[in-house]
């Protein structure tokens, strides 16, 4: 059996087409930075039967948009810097596989550096509580690798706060008592105490947990390996396994675990790549 391939090769972002039968592909925003969250969308390729692809080492899920399908690209805070494959591959109506392959620049990004001062105790872990922060470490990861098929989300993303200032320091090299420790993966956000927190999106309550770092944490799936995180609560006002809703109130503001005050830490994960929440709240896709 003759199996024809049909290759689409395109040179930078803003991509193809139209080539062959009209397909084009497009990564919007065109520019993407360490930390940022970008959507691909493929359009021409109306009879597709499988659609799958990935972006660098990570697998593109894909949902239907507009006349085509689109997928999340997440890039990581600690992502080097330089070109990346892509590659997207479908089967089309006559049942021949096609695809179409590029690259994506990924830029670098300047990061602040914090200096924190916190209690020693809080930094220079005890035995027995370097092996809880760890076991609660994997615990966050085993659930960031587990990906629901369908996509809970839709439309904007709201803030989770109502603060008056922007997150701050996502991506910070945190010096803390003079050492450097892994970058800051969220966003913080000042707010008194029992301010209440919303889900940034529809979707299910994966995880809540007490955590040496994170304090009391709500982790929400919007399905198709994204997540958002909520940590430091005061109080946690839903259950594991419920959909909630966009804006709907999931706990408060509070310092739990290690905070210096009260504040909400808003993460994202996607596929497992630490991105910036602020990325989500700008996302180009409105359906
Ligand atoms: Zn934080």
């Amino acid at each position: 059996m003759m199996i024809r391939l049909g290759v689409v090769v395109a040179m930078s972002v803003l991509l193809v087409g139209p080539v062959e039968g009209g397909v084009k592909v497009k990564v919007t925003p065109s520019s993407l930075r360490q930390g940022d969250t970008g959507v691909l969308v493929v359009t021409g390729v109306p009879d597709a039967r499988l659609i799958e692809g990935s972006v660098g080492e990570r697998p593109l899920i894909f949902f239907p948009y507009a006349d085509g399908y689109a997928a999340l690209i997440g890039v990581d805070v600690a992502a080097p810097a330089g070109q990346t494959r892509w590659r997207v591959g479908w089967v089309d109506g006559t049942g021949n596989p096609r695809k179409a392959a590029g690259t994506l620049r990924i830029k670098s990004r300047k990061f602040p550096v914090q200096k924190l001062s916190l209690p020693g105790n809080m930094v220079d872990l005890d035995r027995a509580t370097e092996q809880r922060a760890d076991r609660e470490a994997a615990q966050l990861n085993m659930l960031y690798g587990m990906v629901s098929g369908e996509r809970l989300w839709r439309g904007h993303f709201t803030r989770p706060v109502a603060s008056t200032g922007p997150g701050e320091g996502f991506g910070a090299r945190r010096i803390i008592n003079g050492k450097p420790r892994s970058p800051h993966s969220g966003l913080d956000y000042s707010a008194p105490t029992g301010t209440p927190v919303v889900a940034a999106n529809r979707g299910r309550v994966a995880l809540i947990g007490d955590f040496f770092f994170g304090g009391r944490t709500v982790a929400v799936d919007h399905g198709q390996g994204l997540y958002t995180l909520y940590m430091h609560l005061d109080r946690v006002q839903v259950v594991e396994g419920v959909l909630v809703e966009r804006g709907e109130t999931i706990g408060t503001v509070g310092s739990t675990g290690r905070a210096t005050g009260p504040h909400l830490h808003w993460g994202a994960q996607l596929r497992r790549a630490r991105v910036d929440p602020a990325g989500l709240l700008a996302l180009p896709v409105r359906d």
